[in-house]
């Protein structure tokens, strides 16, 4: 790898899972083989029944079968990526493929398992590594974790996680997340803490972690700078990204039979990564101008990945079932398509975004502080011992000594020097009670300055220390010997891995070679050897040609079966439309419509429809300003209305409260209970008939005609037996009779009547 300006190709490297379980035991053939050597991948199509069809042969930077190890993939394929991410440039992976053939495998691998362990882990292991190695560099290594999901980007390191963040653009720094958190780790195991926060975050709002995964892009990220001693004398820092891609499951959504809801997600879904096919696509045509990187959050986030300044490897994953050629194909097409992006990557060197230089900045102004109080600290040490010369030597050396202790003696002496002050006035009985109290409470401010200048100066110490710690810087191990050896030993297998490299490539150059200069070299004995040597070969180049034709085809079904689907995702989304064109047109006033219409303005930076604010403009009539005459009315007044208002209270004019709304209280239809006079007879015939039956005594006779027209037998029984202990009250009204509360018998008569209580 080169570290010029130079272009190079996106690398694409094809990996075979190998069968799992269910297909083995469902006994599903293998339709794909992987030739290591050659670079191939051989894919034989299940729908041909003919065994003469051959397979489609696709060629890549490397492949992977079954077999093939993690450490393998690493050190041949990812190992130099990541270096030159050490170098300062950027780089990216991208997992590319069917859901369950094995990206997260890819990148993450299984977590607790080190020969499983997939590209990201490795890549820890390896940063670290060598941080540790190097010498007389400074490095920061930081990281982020985010995640794309239905086009909204989530920070999986966030404590919120319902908040979703933006994308943003500036000119010097390109495209970048708003508010990503980042987080500066010091190894690998505070590194992977980090991973594993985010992969909790990630699952936590998915209800099936499976169906989510496959539909959701994630992007761990890690920055490393270094800052490094130039030539020049000055310190230059370098910076390089790596982005780790686990894109979404490429498989079509409609296989699954999506509906609805479902089918909205999936619809986008297919732009994020159908916007990746469609960048990669006008990437490589050549002919387009335009690289449509903003029609998704992905691919603009990616931008310098795809054709800019990054170095790229895209592994694809397959699968070798029967069941999954069509996928398979399609991802072989997908890969093959995006080997032709050129990249322009190169060093980043000193950019403005640099958080190392921050750091550098703020330890430095926070370092010379502390300098400033221990000089200041110094300065009055030397006065109190009087002897100035010597004083300063001991100063000097002690700052070359270990400075935390001569700060606590310091302290120290201090405290007690004011402790022995605080108690000599304390035992001082020539001063006056207020004068001592004073002094005292003088002395005790001293101390408590004292204590916090000194918590100032511990805290400051710490900062720096904090700070400082985040910078890692190597060269502690170097002579380890364990450690060289380890050193060989990666330095052998990368040289392996290299010279496999250049094997591969040789061996393809000289398949396509082989054809064209065969016929250059040879020279025939015979007309018939001749004769039989061209048919040999004409048949050779016609199978290619038939192999060519079947991919033709092949592209034009796919192509044929993507419009469709498109189509199908168009009409759904037309027939929506209609339904909310329906709605507005019977639900929404025309002329509100037009406002609307009028006020909406699309918004490219957050991909949506805005209302513009009503405001009121210089030269905008649309909202006139209020007319002189209502100020201090609510509505405007003519001058002689005003006067008018003033001179005498006329309604007429009042614009407001015609009405007299005074508050009117209902007049009061009731009155107060009046006893009635009765009387002492009629009184006492009452009492006599509401009395308990044992102690009455009737002597009805000279009451009849009073009572009325009572008939004989029921008088004289209602008299006798009140069985209720309630006197009947028909009777009552027809003879309008009272008798005086203050008998007896008012207990079983109602006291007050009407709405007035008494
Ligand atoms: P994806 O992320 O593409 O949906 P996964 O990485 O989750 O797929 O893989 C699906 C299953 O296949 C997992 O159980 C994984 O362990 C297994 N698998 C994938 N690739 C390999 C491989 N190269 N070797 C062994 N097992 C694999
Ligand atoms: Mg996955």
């Amino acid at each position: 790898m080169s570290k010029s300006k130079s272009s190079e190709s996106v690398k694409v490297v094809v990996r075979c899972r190998p069968m799992n379980e269910k297909e083995r035991a469902a006994g599903f053939e293998r339709m794909v083989s992987v030739d290591v050597k050659l670079g191939q991948i051989l894919v034989r199509n299940p729908r041909e029944a003919s065994a003469a069809e051959l397979p489609k042969i696709f060629t890549f930077d490397s492949v992977y079968d079954w077999n093939s190890k993690q450490i393998d993939l690493y050190d041949e394929t990812f190992r130099p990526l990541v270096d030159s991410v050490l170098l300062g440039f950027n780089g990216t992976i991208f997992a590319y493929g069917q859901t369950g053939t094995g990206k997260t495998y890819t990148m993450e691998g299984v977590r607790n398992d080190p020969d499983r362990r997939g590209v990201i882990p490795n890549s820890f292991e390896h940063i670290f590594t060598h941080i540790s190695r190097s010498q007389n560099q400074q490095y920061l290594v930081r990281a982020s974790y985010l995640e794309i999901y239905q086009e909204e980007i989530r920070d999986l390191l966030s404590k919120d996680q319902t908040h979703r963040l933006e994308l943003r653009e500036r000119p010097d720094t390109g495209v970048y997340v708003k508010d990503l958190s980042s987080f500066v780790t010091k190894s690998v195991r505070e590194i992977e803490h980090v991973m594993n926060v985010g992969n909790q975050n990630r699952s936590v709002g998915a209800t099936n972690m499976n169906e989510h995964s496959s539909r959701s892009h994630a992007i761990f990220v890690i920055t490393v700078e270094c800052s490094e001693l130039g030539v020049d004398g000055e310190n230059h820092i370098r910076v390089g990204k790596l982005n780790l891609v686990d894109l979404a499951g490429s498989e079509r959504q409609t296989k699954t039979g999506a509906q609805g809801e479902r089918l909205k997600e999936a619809t986008k879904i297919n732009l994020s990564l159908s916007a990746l096919g469609n960048v990669i696509s006008a990437l490589v045509d050549g002919r387009s101008s335009h690289i449509p990187y903003r029609d998704s959050k992905l691919t603009r986030l990616l931008q310098d990945s795809l054709g800019g300044n990054a170095r790229t490897v895209m592994v694809a994953n397959i699968g070798p079932a029967s069941y999954n050629v069509e996928e398979t194909l399609t991802t072989l097409r997908y890969a093959n398509r995006a080997k032709n992006i050129k990249n322009k990557p190169h060093i980043n060197e000193d950019p403005k975004d640099a958080l190392l230089r921050e750091f550098q900045e703020e330890i430095a102004r926070l370092k010379e502080q502390l300098e400033k109080r221990v000089g200041k600290k110094k300065k009055r040490q030397r006065r109190k011992a009087g002897d100035g010369s010597e004083g300063q030597d001991e100063a000097e050396m002690e700052e070359d000594d270990d400075d935390g202790d001569d700060k606590g003696d310091y302290w120290r002496e201090q405290q007690e020097k004011l402790e022995k002050e605080r108690k000599a006035i304390m035992e001082d009985h020539s001063l006056v009670a207020e004068e001592k109290a004073r002094l005292l409470k003088e002395k005790e401010r001293k101390m408590e300055d004292l204590r916090m200048e000194k918590e100032a100066g511990e805290m400051l110490a710490a900062k720096v220390k904090a700070m400082e710690s985040k910078l890692l810087v190597g060269g502690k191990n170097i002579v380890d010997h364990t450690n060289e050896q380890q050193r060989m030993l990666e330095q052998r297998r990368q040289e392996i891995a290299e010279q496999k490299r250049r094997e591969r490539e040789m061996q393809q150059q000289m398949e396509s070679r082989d054809e064209e200069t065969l016929e250059l070299k040879e020279t025939y004995s015979s007309l018939q050897q001749e004769v039989d040597i061209k048919t040999k070969k004409l048949k050779k180049l016609f199978n290619k040609l038939q192999a060519v034709k079947a991919e033709i085809q092949g592209i034009q079904e796919e192509h044929i079966e993507m419009r469709q689907e498109h189509e199908q995702t168009q009409n759904e989304l037309t027939r929506d439309l209609k339904l909310k064109h329906l709605i507005i047109e019977n639900f929404i006033p025309l002329e509100e419509k037009k406002k609307i219409a009028n006020r909406a303005v699309y918004d490219d930076e957050d991909d949506c429809w805005k209302m513009k604010p009503i405001t009121r403009m210089e030269d905008d009539h649309q909202m006139m300003s209020r007319p002189l005459s209502a100020v201090g009315y609510r509505r405007p007044l003519s001058q002689h209305a005003r006067m008018a208002m003033m001179m005498k209270p006329d309604t007429r004019y009042k614009a407001e409260n015609i009405l007299m709304l005074d508050m009117e209280l209902p007049a009061r239809t009731t009155k107060d209970y009046q006893e009635p006079v009765i009387a002492p007879k009629v009184a006492a015939a009452l009492e006599n008939a509401l009395r308990d039956e044992d102690e009455i005594q009737v002597d009805a006779s000279g009451f009849h005609s009073s009572l009325g027209p009572t008939p004989p037998g029921s008088a004289s029984s209602s008299l006798m037996k009140p069985k209720s202990g309630r006197p009947r009250t028909g009777k009552k009204s027809s003879t309008p009779t009272s008798f005086s509360p203050s008998s007896p018998g008012s207990l079983h008569y109602p006291q007050s009547r009407g709405l007035v209580p008494k």
